[in-house]
């Protein structure tokens, strides 16, 4: 699909269902029905950046800030294993008093003690520090564009460059990482071209990994008072980009679920193939709110894992075995 076709499908006046219908058959046939689980953990919630749609933004002062130190990271990790999730996600903000080495202290000791797949998604670091993690045994990193529409990106992250985040995106995949990125949908005055855009850049950047999911706006930032993203917007953004980059893993988004109830079991039947249940420990859970409304901020880790049983389950889907790598090295 070129862009112009993109943009047409991404119009709220465009019937999905088709496309929908399609992004699903696609998934059965290139990634099938087993569905990945990652788990996620999330071990900082302090932050460097300002971005005006994020909870956790610097300026945030209504925000009581958390850092778990390597102990409870690892325990989080264990509790992965124990649930026979295949991979880790550790997430923070920019936390830079978590120094690169102390960080890949840690993926070592996860990589040595569990065996699990550990993602990272730490945000923008120098090239020498990528490579330093991945030497010390992280298999992939997660890094969002957010939009590919500049003036927006320059709006909304008044304190990062745009192009350095796509260098970041290069230093990533040179350093041997399987490389995720992935944007937000119904943005403040973003456009149905350059969505179309963003779609046509994943093809273009080979991801393993796309994750999209809708933005909802969040106390305390200077978006507060803008309107959210309909749930349709992102299930629309994932369909097609199923249906143009084939086998890319890509997650059902808490964000999905947290604008509606059944927002990740939609995805998951329109081009998802990725759940990220939480493993974080109960009691930060709330403090990591990049938006309101979050799902599961008071399940203990064991519930979550019968939850999204039940939920595959009842769309016919089943629990992938072992740590769900890229599938376009294999291709
Ligand atoms: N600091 C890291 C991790 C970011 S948090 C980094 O910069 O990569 C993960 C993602 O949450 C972000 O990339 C962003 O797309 C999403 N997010 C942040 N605020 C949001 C909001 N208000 N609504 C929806 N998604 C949001």
């Amino acid at each position: 699909m070129n862009k112009k076709e993109l943009a047409a499908a991404l119009s709220p006046d465009t019937d999905p269902a088709p496309f929908f219908a399609l992004a699903d058959k696609v998934r059965r046939e290139r990634v099938g029905d087993a569905v990945h689980l990652r788990g996620l953990i999330e071990f900082s919630n302090h932050c460097r950046r300002n971005c005006f749609y994020c909870g956790i933004r610097r300026g945030n002062a209504g925000v009581r800030r958390f850092r778990l130190d390597a102990e409870r990271i690892l325990d989080c990790a264990r509790t992965a294993a124990a649930l026979k999730y295949g991979s880790v996600v550790m997430q923070s903000g920019e936390d830079l008093s978590w120094g690169t080495a102390e960080l890949a202290g840690v993926v070592e000791r996860i990589k040595v003690e569990t065996g699990l797949a550990v993602t990272l998604s730490v945000g923008e670091r120098s090239r020498e520090d990528y490579r330093a993690l991945r030497a010390a045994g992280a298999d992939r990193f997660l890094l969002r564009f957010e939009t590919s529409d500049r003036r927006l990106f320059a709006m909304l992250k008044p304190d990062s460059d745009y192009d350095e985040r796509f260098r970041c995106l290069a230093w990533l995949k040179e350093a041997g990482f399987q490389v995720g990125s992935g944007v937000m949908t119904g943005l403040p005055g973003q456009s149905l071209e350059s969505m179309a855009d963003d779609i046509l850049i994943f093809k273009e950047l080979e991801l393993d990994m796309v994750g999209i999911g809708p933005f909802i706006p969040s106390p305390g930032t200077p978006l507060a008072g803008a309107p959210a993203a309909t749930l349709e917007s992102a299930l629309r953004m994932v369909a097609l980009t199923r249906i143009v980059t084939g086998n890319a893993h890509m997650p059902a988004t808490s964000a999905m679920g947290a604008i509606d109830p059944n927002g990740r079991q939609k995805a998951l039947r329109c081009g998802a193939n990725v759940l990220m249940p939480n493993v974080s420990p109960v009691e930060h859970r709330a403090d990591y709110s990049l938006y309101p409304g979050k799902i599961c901020v008071s399940e203990a880790p064991e519930r979550c894992g019968a939850c999204v049983d039940a939920m595959l389950e009842s769309l016919g889907r089943v629990r992938a075995e072992g740590p769900g790598h890229s599938l376009k090295a294999a291709a």
